[in-house]
């Protein structure tokens, strides 16, 4: 089958590969030269990826049959929408199923609406005045959100980046003046105390299949320290849970994401594509952190790594609307991401650097690579401001596929930042006692 493959990030090199592995003839559409997905598929063009009638025209003339698209910014401007107008079956969900990410005060007002599990307190606050409302209500334990897609880059939580409620307001009116996220608005949300987790699930509109939770790590800095960024790195574990996470606790989050499917089905927006939850498991249980309407960077080299079944036939099942539980087959292995970004990742990020990524060396140690947002000049690889190179670990536990990620990251140098703090021993046994403390109410 020949398929349409949309963005030219890790993410996306993960869904070509799995794409590839089920037989796909692939043709992508990116703004960079992911090395690794030019490699993989039968055509490519360098594009911008927002541009809908140029990529409905590049589909068109490479008579796809099916079409993925990775990143969320395509689907703000209805690409999805474009790609069925013109006849072809797509696995990503329209403009309007997509706000569901690309509108975090739709997310919050459908949540609280349909009254569906796992809704917190939260404000939208549109002027200075309003936001001092909100905090007198809401108390300084928040964080402050742009309702718009920011890349998880401009949310601020009080007590960490923000300090004082003069920090909340000066914040809040940076937000407002230049329209961070795209609108003068802000949802304020009450602080969640927890260990966070996501799921991700193949959809059809009505059918919500689940694939293995998988543990993000958002900050830049070891010890989950710095700026909010894109993500540096994630685990999964054999079986699908977390070390801290108990199977009543999956199936909460899973239920969630299948209320939200059908919410959105009554709202008339039905959802095809993969919809990815995150969750901060609570002393009550999983709560909404947030819903992306695609999968995670980089939660996606993580189950696409493990995934056996046929990508190909799933993600057109999900443009069908026939999905089944056959779709989610996985194998019965841990997996552990790490990202190479480049130096200054999270405040100033080292574009245009020359890394070296020794693919043979890297594949020597068994691990697997993912190129992300660099671009290819002849046979070199460059930085740009994004993060670089995912590189994925899988062995049966969480302990061996770090040790194989962390071996292999060796094969890849230059100016670079690396979080080697994520899925160590000792952050994970961390975690599972931070959680016994938070069940327990120590916390
Ligand atoms: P988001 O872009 O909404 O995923 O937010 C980025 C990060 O901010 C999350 O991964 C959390 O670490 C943190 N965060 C977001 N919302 C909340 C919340 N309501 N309570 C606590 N932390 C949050």
């Amino acid at each position: 089958m020949r398929v349409l493959a949309v963005g030219g990030g890790a993410r996306e090199h993960a869904i070509v590969a799995a794409l590839v592995r089920s037989g796909a003839d692939v043709f992508a559409c990116l703004k960079n030269k992911n090395p690794g997905i030019c490699k993989a598929a039968k055509g490519y063009t360098l594009v911008d990826e927002n541009d809908v009638p140029r990529v409905v025209e590049f589909a068109r003339a490479s008579a796809v049959e099916l079409a993925v698209i990775g990143p969320e910014a395509p689907l703000e401007v209805g690409l999805a929408d474009g790609l069925r107008s013109a006849g072809i079956p797509t696995a990503s969900p329209s403009r309007s199923a997509a706000r569901i990410e690309t509108s975090k005060s739709f997310m919050r007002e459908l949540l609280s609406e349909h009254k569906i599990k796992g809704s917190i307190d939260f404000a939208l606050v549109d002027t200075t005045r309003d936001l001092e409302l909100a905090l007198d209500k809401l108390g300084m334990n928040v964080v402050v959100k742009p309702t718009g897609l920011t890349g998880g880059k401009g949310v601020k939580v009080v007590g960490e980046h923000l300090m004082t409620r003069e920090d909340v307001i000066a914040y809040g009116d940076e937000i407002f003046s230049k329209k961070i996220g795209g609108a003068a608005r802000i949802v304020l949300e009450e602080k969640l105390i927890g260990e966070e987790f996501t799921i991700q699930a193949f959809c059809d509109g009505r059918r919500v299949v689940p694939m293995p939770a998988v543990q993000d790590h958002k900050r830049a800095y070891e010890g989950d320290k710095g700026p909010n960024t894109g993500g540096m790195g994630s685990y999964s574990q054999k079986g699908g849970l977390l070390p801290f996470l108990r199977k009543g606790e999956y199936d909460d989050a899973v239920k969630i994401m299948g209320d939200v499917i059908g919410a959105l089905r009554k709202e008339g927006a039905e959802y095809r594509g993969t919809l990815y939850g995150q969750f901060m498991l609570t002393k009550e249980g999983p709560k909404v952190i947030e819903f992306n309407a695609r999968f995670g960077d980089p939660e996606a080299m993580n189950v696409l790594s493990l995934l056996k079944s046929d990508f190909t036939s799933t993600c057109k099942r999900m443009a069908d609307g026939s999905l089944s539980r056959k779709d989610a087959e996985f194998e019965a292995k841990s997996s552990v991401c790490k990202y190479v970004a480049p130096e200054g990742y999270g405040t100033k990020s080292l574009a245009g650097e020359e890394i070296d990524v020794d693919e043979q060396a890297i594949a020597r140690e068994g691990a697997r690579l993912y190129y992300a947002s660099v671009n290819e000049k002849d046979g070199k690889v460059y930085t740009t401001t994004s993060r670089s190179v995912g590189i994925v670990g899988i062995a049966d536990s969480i302990e061996d596929s770090e040790r194989i990620a962390e071996n292999a990251l060796r094969h890849v140098t230059g100016r670079i930042h690396v979080r080697h703090d994520i899925a160590k021993k000792s952050m994970l046994d961390a975690k599972v006692r931070r959680m016994k403390d938070i069940r327990s109410g120590r916390i």
